[in-house]
C-alpha cells in the first residue's frame, strides 16, 4: 500500500465555524486599534491545502511600522512601570482565553499553515503555554544583593526591561514563535511591535485579538503585518530605529544573518533562532522500535518543516536495514491530505518556493544515485503542494540533501560504523541547533550527549520542546535562548547600584 490520499473535505471550515469567526480579523493591530495601512493596501493569504483565499490583511510599508514603533515607545513609559503582579494578571488572563479560543485559534491555523488540525491544536496547547509560564516568571525576576568588599557599600543588581522589542517570526510555528517572545518580553517589561509571517497573519491577528480582550493598554503590543515584498524594510527599520532596543527574530539563517548585521552599528539586543541540520543518530544499542517512532515524530512533523526536524539520519551498521526497513513500512502508513480531514498526519507544504525546493534536492538526489526506498514525487491530484513522505538511501556528499536543511516530508539515511565517524559527520556543519540519538549505552549517552555540537539534545526522544526547558542553537543556529526562565533574559539588562557611605 502506497500512503492513505485523504480526500475527504470539510469545506470552508474557517468562513461557516463561530468558534474562529470573531478571531479572524483582516486589519493589523497598532496603539491598541484595528488599521487598515496608511496606503490601503492589503494581501491575500492562501490555504497550501486548496490554494482558495482564507483572507485579506494589510500589506503595510514603513510608515506603518513607524507609527507602531511610536505608539510601543510611548506605551513603554508606562508599561515600564507596571508591577511584576500586573503584568502577571494580565498574562494570565490572556492565556485563559487562549484556552478558550484554542479550537478556533487552530482552524485558522491550520487554514492558512496547512499543518494538519491535531498538529495545530498541538501547538495552540505548547503556544498558550508560554504566555502561561511567562505569567508565572514575570513574578521571579529577582535581582541579587552581592556582598561588598567595603563595609559602608551595598552592591544591588535589579534587570529592568530593555525597550521596544521587535518580534519577526516565521509561518511554520505561528502561534507559538510569537507568544514564546511575546510573552517573555511583556513579562520583562518590555513592548512590542510583532512581524508575522506573510504566510500566517491571521493566527497572529487572532492571537492578538484575545490580547486585547485580556486588556493590554494600548501600544504595549502591536501587530504589523506586510506581504514579502515589504518584509525587508521594515525589518530594517526596526534594526535601526533608535526607538527599538532589540530585535528577536526566527526564520531562516539568511535573513538572520542579515538582521545581525543592520542590528550591528547600533549595538542592539538581538536573538536569533535560525535554520538546524539536526542529526538523528541511531546507535547499535538502541530500541529500534523507540527510535522508529521517535524519528517519525521528528521528521514529519509540520511536514518536516521545522528547525528541529531531524535532517540526517545516522544509522549505525548493525542495526541499519533494520531501522529502514521498519521506517519505511511506518511512513507507507501515513495519512496525506488537507489539514481539516481527520487522520491525516502530513498536509501540504506551505507555499511554491517550499515545494520546489523540496523538488530539486530529491530530483538531484535521484540524479547523483540516490536509492528512493518510497516516496520521491509530488501527489499532484491532491493539491499543488503535495508531497510523499519520502525516504532516501544511498547518499553521498555531494548531494544537496546531504549538506541542507531539507524542510519538507524528506528522510535521508546514510550508513556509520563507529561512535567517532558519526560525531565527525553530525558536527560537520555551521547549524548547531538540536541534534537526537538513540542509544543504551549510559557511557556512550553522556559521550556523545557532551561531544555533540548543538543547543539542544534528545536522547531517546524525537520531540523535546517544552515550555519549561531553554530553546536555541549554536554556531549558525542562532544567538539567545527562548523559554524557561533564560528566556526572560533576553528582554531584561542588569544594572547595578553602588549604595556608599553607609553609616
Ligand atoms: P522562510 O524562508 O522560511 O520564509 P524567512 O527567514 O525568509 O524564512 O522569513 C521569516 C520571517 O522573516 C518572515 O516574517 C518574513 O516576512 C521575514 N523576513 C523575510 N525577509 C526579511 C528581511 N529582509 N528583513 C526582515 N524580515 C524578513
Amino acid at each position: 500500500m502506497m500512503y492513505a490520499i485523504n480526500r475527504c473535505r470539510v469545506t470552508n471550515v474557517i468562513m461557516s465555524n463561530v468558534r474562529s469567526m470573531h478571531l479572524l480579523k483582516e486589519k493589523a493591530f497598532v496603539n491598541g486599534k484595528w488599521s487598515a495601512a496608511e496606503n490601503q493596501q492589503t494581501f491575500d493569504v492562501y490555504n497550501p491545502a486548496n490554494g482558495k483565499v482564507v483572507g485579506s490583511v494589510p500589506d503595510m510599508d514603513v510608515s506603518d511600522a513607524n507609527l507602531a514603533i511610536k505608539a510601543a515607545s510611548e506605551a513603554f513609559e508606562t508599561w515600564k512601570l507596571t508591577t511584576a503582579k500586573e503584568r502577571s494578571k494580565l498574562l494570565r488572563k490572556w492565556f485563559d482565553l487562549l484556552e478558550a479560543n484554542a479550537e478556533g485559534i487552530a482552524e485558522i491555523m491550520t487554514a492558512e499553515s496547512g499543518k494538519p488540525l491535531t498538529e495545530a491544536k498541538g501547538e495552540v496547547v505548547y503556544g498558550n503555554a508560554f504566555i502561561e509560564w511567562f505569567s508565572e516568571e514575570a513574578r521571579r525576576i529577582n535581582g541579587e544583593i552581592i556582598p561588598s568588599p567595603v563595609a559602608t557599600r551595598k552592591i544591588l543588581v535589579e534587570k529592568f526591561p530593555i525597550g521596544v522589542v521587535g518580534l519577526i517570526t516565521p509561518w511554520n510555528f505561528p502561534h507559538a514563535m510569537i507568544t514564546r517572545k511575546a510573552g517573555a518580553a511583556l513579562a520583562a517589561g518590555c513592548t512590542c511591535v510583532i512581524k508575522p509571517a506573510e504566510d500566517t497573519p491571521l493566527t497572529a491577528l487572532a492571537i492578538c485579538q484575545l490580547a486585547h480582550e485580556a486588556g493590554f493598554p494600548e501600544g504595549v503590543l502591536n501587530v504589523i503585518t506586510c506581504d514579502r515584498k515589504n518584509a525587508p524594510d521594515i525589518g530594517k527599520l526596526l534594526c535601526t530605529s533608535p526607538n527599538v532596543a532589540g530585535i528577536s527574530f526566527t526564520g531562516s539563517t539568511y535573513v538572520g544573518k542579515l538582521l545581525n548585521q543592520q542590528c550591528a552599528p547600533h549595538i542592539k539586543r538581538v536573538g536569533l533562532e535560525l535554520g538546524g541540520n539536526a542529526p538523528f543518530i541511531i546507535f547499535d544499542s538502541a530500541n529500534i522500535d523507540k527510535a522508529v517512532q521517535g524519528a517519525l515524530a521528528s521528521k514529519f512533523r509540520n511536514c518536516g518543516q521545522t528547525c528541529v526536524s531531524a535532517n540526517r539520519f545516522l544509522v549505525q551498521e548493525n542495526v541499519y536495514d533494520e531501522f529502514v526497513n521498519k521506517f519505511t513500512e511506518e511512513i507507507k502508513k501515513m495519512s496525506i491530505g488537507d489539514g481539516v480531514n481527520p487522520g491525516v498526519n502530513v498536509g501540504p507544504l506551505i507555499n511554491e518556493m517550499q515545494f520546489n525546493k523540496v523538488y530539486t534536492m530529491v530530483e538531484d538526489a535521484k540524479k547523483l544515485g540516490a536509492t528512493i526506498k518510497t516516496g520521491g514525487q509530488p501527489i499532484e491530484n491532491l493539491g499543488k503542494l503535495f508531497y510523499t513522505p519520502t525516504v532516501i538511501t544511498n547518499v553521498s556528499a555531494s548531494m544537496q540533501v546531504y549538506n541542507e536543511e531539507v524542510f519538507g516530508p524528506v528522510a535521508t539515511i546514510i550508513k556509520f560504523q563507529s561512535e567517532e565517524e558519526v560525531l565527525k559527520v553530525a558536527n560537520n556543519t555551521e547549524r548547531g541547533l538540536a541534534g537526537y540519538f538513540y542509544s543504551q549505552d549510559i557511557s556512550q549517552i553522556f559521550r556523545v550527549s557532551k561531544l555533540l555540537e548543538v543547543g539542544m539534545v534528545g536522547i531517546n526522544e524525537g520531540l523535546i520542546s517544552t515550555v519549561e526547558a531553554p530553546f536555541g542553537g549554536i554556531k549558525e543556529s542562532g544567538i539567545g535562548r527562548e523559554g524557561s526562565h533564560y528566556g526572560i533574559d533576553e528582554y531584561t539588562y542588569i544594572k547595578y547600584m553602588c549604595v556608599g557611605n553607609l553609616g
